[in-house]
């Protein structure tokens, strides 16, 4: 399964219209995309279903402030991020396996280590300094 802009936004969208530009609306559909692109890639490689969640999507000011551990530069005030439900940590899993990190280079994706992301899987669009696939927050 993939995951649908509308379960992107989270009805922000529409909440902080105010705060939403086209740049931000753009990169939405833009890591949802590339999300899709890799869990197409996930399931075929290993017969999952899942994730099909949304945990956090895009973050205007006042909803990141309010987020617990988020970083004040955080990727998700830009809607460049998403952090997919990962319960069972399969996909932080598969996603540190060569075939895993292989994908992240094929669909131009970041993901933070799965030991910062318990039970969810954050993966952004936007490079990191060190140009790592994989990161530490
Ligand atoms: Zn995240």
């Amino acid at each position: 399964m993939t995951i649908t802009l509308k379960q992107y936004w989270k009805n922000r969208n529409f909440e902080y219209a105010a705060e939403l530009t086209p740049q931000i609306s753009a990169s939405a559909a833009e890591i949802v995309r590339r999300a899709n692109k890799l869990l197409v890639t996930y399931h075929a490689a290993t017969g999952t279903t899942e994730p099909d969640n949304v945990n956090s999507g895009w973050r205007p000011p006042s909803v990141n402030a309010a987020t617990k551990g988020a970083s004040k530069n955080s990727p998700h005030l830009t809607a460049q991020a998403v952090d997919l439900s990962d319960d069972s940590e399969a996909i932080d899993r598969w996603i540190s396996t060569d075939e895993g990190r292989q994908a992240l280079e094929d669909c131009d994706l970041y993901a933070e280590m799965a030991t910062a992301t318990p039970r969810w899987c954050h993966l952004q669009t936007r490079k990191t300094v060190s140009g790592r696939r994989i990161f530490r927050p």
